[in-house]
């Protein structure tokens, strides 16, 4: 009778084990499998007309939430073929192209403007808009132009974040925004709610962090 008692307990014992290092190993695998994506490298590029000075400081707040790399490039000159009907303002969409072209795959690329920047919205041919990303994308653009106020280049930074958001592929939805108000990532409905904005919401947060935005 104890023997059969012993046996049953080695037996119990080395099933124990036999389950303890199958859930190490799943454990293992998870790990891997969670390993975190390849950071993009985030290029600034200016384009001629925009102060230095204004560049640098998107540069260096970008550089405080961005765990990754975050390249500056000279400023160049505006594309011609991207004026307008009537060459007063920049087609942001032929921008993102043009940017575009630019960079390869690991990379995304953020021109920065103090031009006046339109495109195509609904039935409005040529909308001015404040900047525009490709979502999911490797490129889109931003300017200064339309931004009033002491904290102007406050706002260009938050339109900054916004625009990078899309490329990350955040508000890839039907309204193509975030319904949160305070969010960065809401829309601007043809309007400056730039002041409004303070931070990313938890859901658009966890996207950024996910690809090594610093955000806690
Ligand atoms: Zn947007
Ligand atoms: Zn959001």
């Amino acid at each position: 009778m104890k023997v059969e008692v012993l046996v049953f307990y080695i037996s119990f014992l080395l099933i124990s084990c036999d389950q303890l290092s199958t859930e190490a190993e799943m454990l293992i695998s998870n790990t891997v499998k969670r390993q975190p994506k390849a950071k993009k490298i985030i290029i600034i590029q200016p384009f001629e007309g925009l102060p230095q000075s204004t560049t640098q400081l998107i540069a260096q707040q970008l550089k405080e939430i961005y765990s990754g790399e975050v390249t500056v490039k000279n400023a160049i000159s505006l594309p011609k073929h991207a004026l307008n009907y009537n060459k007063k303002r920049y087609r942001a969409d032929s921008l993102i192209r043009y940017l575009g072209r630019l960079v390869n795959g690991n990379q995304i690329i953020i021109g920065l403007t103090d031009k006046d920047i339109s495109t195509t919205k609904g039935k409005h041919s040529d909308w001015g808009v404040m900047g525009l990303g490709n979502c999911p994308g490797k490129s889109c653009i931003v300017s200064v132009f339309k931004l009033k106020g002491k904290n102007r280049i406050e706002k260009l930074f938050k339109l900054t974040i916004h625009e990078l958001g899309h490329n990350y592929g955040l508000a890839n939805t039907k309204t193509k925004h975030c319904p949160e108000k305070t969010c960065f990532m809401r829309d601007a409905e043809g309007k400056d709610h730039l002041t409004e904005l303070k931070e990313f919401c938890s859901k658009c947060r966890l996207v950024l962090i996910d690809a090594g935005w610093k955000l806690d």
